[in-house]
């Protein structure tokens, strides 16, 4: 344990999942490396970009707290100096998150795998919260025989149910309460039912709610060993994502 590296990427505007992924890298290793990057290859308008939430003072006190030994907030230069060579994600950043986010996948895995070659960590943090990106990354990882163990966190909730996420703080007060329809919509235990429950809430325009095989992204039939659903939609301009494993009680 005392030589490996963990490593958790993030773009800042950290909260209380962000600092459960630290903590976990503090279980692995004595070296925890937390790097804040806001990766603009993964954000499909300019404007979404610029309105990312930013606190590097915050991010980097909260991170320390939290058990983190090294924070890494490199410049765009420092991370792309060359002609940026892209990777894709395949098939699978092209389906949910990725027919709607075309090209974030492909964003996201190339800032990935340029932090990865910087860090070259022996174990990277990523949370639950964003399945299909883990999904993609657990997958290229293995593909590419890179020795990183790739270690998933449960998704961190408010008490409420709502899953946290540096875009909470864009929505108004009634807007976080419309949010809310979302976990619960999560808990429900067919599609039809989630769609039911996702209609009871006006303010929220559903990109997709689906059930699929967390193995494997296909829409999940009856005899699913691991169905899970996702959701994504927008409230008032904002963008919110959630998924949970069906039948359990999270
Ligand atoms: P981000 O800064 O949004 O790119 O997220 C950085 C890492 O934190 C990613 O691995 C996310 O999946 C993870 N993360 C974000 N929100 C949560 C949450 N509510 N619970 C657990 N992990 C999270």
């Amino acid at each position: 344990m005392q030589d490996s590296i963990s490593f958790v990427p993030t773009m800042g505007a950290l909260h209380a999942g962000h600092l459960e992924l630290i903590r976990r890298a503090r279980e692995l290793s004595a070296t925890v490396l937390v790097s804040i990057f806001v990766n603009p290859l993964q954000f499909e308008s300019a404007e979404d970009f610029s309105k990312y939430p930013s606190d590097l003072a915050g991010d980097t006190a909260k991170a320390l707290a939290a058990g983190a030994t090294e924070i890494w907030a490199p410049t765009y230069d420092e991370v792309y100096p060359h002609q940026i060579v892209k990777v894709s994600a395949g098939p699978l950043g092209e389906i949910f998150e990725g027919r709607h986010r075309v090209g974030h996948f492909d964003g996201m895995l190339t800032i990935v795998s340029r932090l990865f070659d910087y860090v070259k960590p022996n174990y990277a943090i990523f949370g639950e919260k964003d399945f299909q990106q883990l999904s993609i990354i657990k997958k290229w990882v293995k593909e590419n025989g890179l020795a990183i163990d790739i270690v998933a966190v449960p998704t961190v909730r408010d008490s409420d149910g709502l899953a946290l996420s540096s875009r909470n703080i864009q929505l108004t007060p009634e807007g976080r309460r419309s949010a809310l329809i979302i976990s619960r919509a999560l808990h429900g235990r067919s599609r039809e039912e989630m769609h039911r429950i996702l209609a009871t809430e006006p303010n929220f325009e559903v990109d997709y709610a689906e059930i699929i095989d967390e193995e494997t992204f296909e829409l999940a039939l009856p005899e699913t060993k691991s169905p899970r659903g996702i959701i994504a939609g927008w409230i008032n301009g904002v963008r919110l994502i959630d998924n949970m494993r069906m039948g359990s009680d999270l």
